[in-house]
């Protein structure tokens, strides 16, 4: 069977409609799917609902229901995968609202900076490319950026202008890393730090993270994510056993084109890491 529990659709930045992402799910073998849009869980209800029109082909992956949420580790910004949570969970529902009006809020002080810096007409530019509902995040800003002519590439906007430290990146406190474990736990779901080796952080400073992340109630490791080395696979494989972490594996998958998070085709897990799924009574 093949899982790939990372992914995103346009309910977030992802550039698929939920349905689309199913599907493509299914013409690429894959067997359970989550979809885990930044910080709502739109993109799993959509798919979902889908499922259960008469429209939908046959014999599309399992879904699990998922989230990835931003999170705030000390002054460090840290991804939260919550999957298998109970989409009607009023705890989770309040975070995820609280975290949406930060994004908003967000993005909109991220457009008055870039006036200030002489790219005017960033926030007029978005609103007519997001679908109601969608999750703003720095992505759709850098699409902006790079329809107003601003710059030519998405990696150019984050390089220049977006990402961390630079002039138009705005700081938001995200809901703590605390705040946001239990919640997912509180919807009966498990809390998996995504894609641990992206942040820059010394590998002790990890331990660090990874024993607040236990303490608070976290329960997985995402211990594939998208191509990575082996040595990666092995460093996160080890940092599975000294933590008593279960394991996790997804693409983190947001457009076909990208050939670092490709849909389904991921390595296979190493054999003695215990895997998510097994607590949850998957049956294909
Ligand atoms: P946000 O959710 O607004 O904080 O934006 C983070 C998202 O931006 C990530 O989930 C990635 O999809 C994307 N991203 C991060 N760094 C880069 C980069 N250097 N180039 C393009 N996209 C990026
Ligand atoms: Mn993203
Ligand atoms: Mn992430
Ligand atoms: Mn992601």
């Amino acid at each position: 069977m093949t899982f790939d529990l990372h992914t995103h659709s346009t309910a977030s930045d992802g550039s698929l409609a939920p349905h689309e992402l199913l599907q493509l799910a299914k013409a690429r073998g894959v067997s359970v799917l989550a979809i885990t849009d930044h910080d709502t869980l739109a993109g799993y209800q959509a798919a979902s609902s889908w499922m259960q029109t008469g429209a939908a082909p046959p014999a599309l992956p399992r879904l699990v229901p998922g989230v990835e949420i931003s999170t705030q580790w000390g002054r460090q910004g840290i991804h939260v995968l919550g999957l298998n949570v109970d989409p009607g969970n009023g705890r989770l529902r309040d975070l995820l609202a609280s975290q949406q009006a930060r994004r908003s809020q967000r993005a909109r002080q991220i457009a008055r900076r870039l006036e200030k810096l002489r790219m005017p007409g960033v926030w007029d530019q978005l609103a007519g490319q997001l679908a109601s509902g969608t999750q703003i995040g720095r992505p759709h800003i850098a699409s902006s950026l790079i329809a107003l002519g601003f710059v030519t590439s998405a990696e150019h906007a984050f390089k220049k202008y977006l990402g961390n430290g630079k002039p138009a990146d705005v700081r938001i406190e995200w809901a703590t890393l605390t705040e946001v474990v239990e919640a997912i736990g509180a919807a009966g779901g498990t809390a998996v730090l995504a894609h641990p080796l992206k942040y820059k952080m010394t590998a002790s400073r990890r331990r660090a993270l990874l024993a607040d992340f236990v303490g608070c109630g976290g329960r997985g490791i995402e211990l594939i994510s998208g191509i990575q080395s082996r040595d990666a696979t092995e460093v996160l494989a080890n940092l599975a056993r000294q933590f008593d972490l279960r394991v996790s594996c997804g693409s983190d998958f947001h457009a076909p084109e990208s050939r670092w998070q490709p849909l389904g085709a991921l390595a296979t897990l190493p054999r003695r890491c215990k895997v998510v799924w097994d607590e949850w009574s998957i049956t294909c």
